[in-house]
């Protein structure tokens, strides 16, 4: 499968409204990047090739929203992560609403429409274990 769409911002967007979760993985060193960079900052390679993730990772460090920028106004507060992916790289986006998280808690990745944008949200799988 061959993807020719360039390593931007707005092509990671694109594949979020196609619900799917996209880096771009160096080959000249293998790193994942996620959202995905044109140019490797390890070792300055420019051959980047896409890679869908599964979307299946672990919190490693959160904050709670309470006073929001005025977008986002009447939805606090709301959850904010750092998520490690299987795969490695980490991003932080919102966590869904209402739901819970600690520093472990693992979580899969939820396409939801706000708007005319589709937009990364982590959800909660079950329970957390201490
Ligand atoms: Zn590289």
């Amino acid at each position: 499968m061959s993807e020719v769409r360039s390593f931007t911002p707005s092509s990671f967007q694109a594949f979020l409204e196609e619900g799917r979760l996209m880096g771009s993985r160096c080959k000249a060193c293998g790193t994942l990047y996620l959202p995905p960079r044109p140019l490797c900052p390890r070792c300055g390679d420019r051959e980047m090739e896409w890679e869908e993730l599964r979307g299946e990772g672990e919190v490693k460090a959160f904050t709670v929203i309470h006073v929001p920028p005025t977008s986002m106004a009447g939805r606090t507060p709301y959850a904010v992560a750092v998520v490690e992916l299987k795969e490695g790289p980490k991003i932080t986006a919102r966590i869904s609403e209402g739901q819970e998280v600690q520093v472990g808690t693992k979580v899969v990745a939820e396409f939801r429409k706000e708007g005319d944008k589709t937009l990364l949200f982590f959800k909660p799988l079950g329970p957390t274990s201490p």
